[in-house]
């Protein structure tokens, strides 16, 4: 049996050092079950883990990764809905009290969007995936203006706030917002530098995010 050398190294590393200190929280949580307050939807990036960006403990993060962190819109369907199940979870069982959609920069799902726009391969996984941004492409206009790089950073921007919407499509979840039960938070990673920004839905715009607070440019 071959398993990768860094992974048994990174396990060893993890028994040695973090499992004695998160063993009593671990035990708890075996006996209790998890109570996660926080829900994050985030892309499947090896660069964009949400429990290393909010330095999370176990327990405290469901998260839900898929390519580009989107959800599709409310569909009770006999299909397979992956990320449904994770929401109804998450909402009805567990009973978050906040969802985050983050997504983040150099996107390679929204970047993939754009190369094969007007032709996608429809036996492509991917390219039937992002067809879900398309409208959000469409609210954008064309890109004729603007350098590649910032019309993909504008898509990824746009693509969180439409997946915001898309949430709200969901019944249950939308009687949770508008019960104060649950609040819908987009945020936006940039890889390079590691600054975070957050969706201010008055302002309508992504602020950065500080350890004061979320604060206006
Ligand atoms: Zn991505």
């Amino acid at each position: 049996m071959t398993f990768p050398s860094r992974l048994i190294d990174g396990y060893c590393a993890f028994t040695a050092t973090r499992l004695p200190l998160e063993q009593s929280r671990f035990q708890k949580l075996a006996e209790t079950g998890q109570h996660p307050e926080v829900m994050v939807i985030c892309c499947c990036d090896s660069r964009v883990s949400p429990e290393v960006i909010f330095d999370a403990h176990p327990g405290e993060l469901f998260v839900v990764r898929n390519v580009a962190n989107l959800v599709p819109p409310y569909s009770p369907s006999g299909f397979m809905h992956g990320v449904s199940a994770a929401l109804e979870f998450a909402v009805q069982n567990l009973k978050v009290k906040y969802i985050i959609v983050m997504g983040h920069s150099h996107c390679g799902g929204v970047r993939a969007f754009v190369e094969h726009r007007g032709r996608p391969d429809p036996g492509d996984f991917i390219d039937n995936w992002m067809s879900l941004i398309t409208p959000v492409a469409q609210s954008l206009g064309d890109d004729k203006n603007m350098s590649r790089s910032d019309y993909l950073a504008r898509l990824e921007h746009a693509s969180i706030v439409a997946t915001l919407s898309n949430l709200i499509s969901f019944p249950w979840i939308n009687s949770r917002v508008a019960g104060q039960q649950l609040k819908l938070l987009g945020a936006y990673f940039d890889v390079g530098s590691g600054a975070l920004e957050v969706y201010d839905p008055v302002a309508s715009a992504f602020m950065p995010i500080t350890r004061e607070g979320v604060t206006a440019e």
